[in-house]
């Protein structure tokens, strides 16, 4: 089955549940930068899996 990803719209970086990314875009949004608390979750920052965009 394939995973899914949610992506937060104002930083690029991508989580396994949309909890995550929604909580990272309202970050990002009214802070104007990432919270390491939040992007430490990130399939980035988590560096088990490639982004999605690149598999073939
Ligand atoms: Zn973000």
């Amino acid at each position: 089955m394939p995973e899914e990803n949610y992506e937060c719209k104002a930083c690029g970086l991508h989580y396994n549940t949309k909890e995550l990314a929604d909580k990272c875009y309202a970050w990002c949004s009214a802070h104007k930068s990432c919270s390491m608390e939040i992007t430490k979750h990130s399939i980035e920052m988590s560096g088990k899996s490639a982004p999605s965009s690149v598999v073939p």
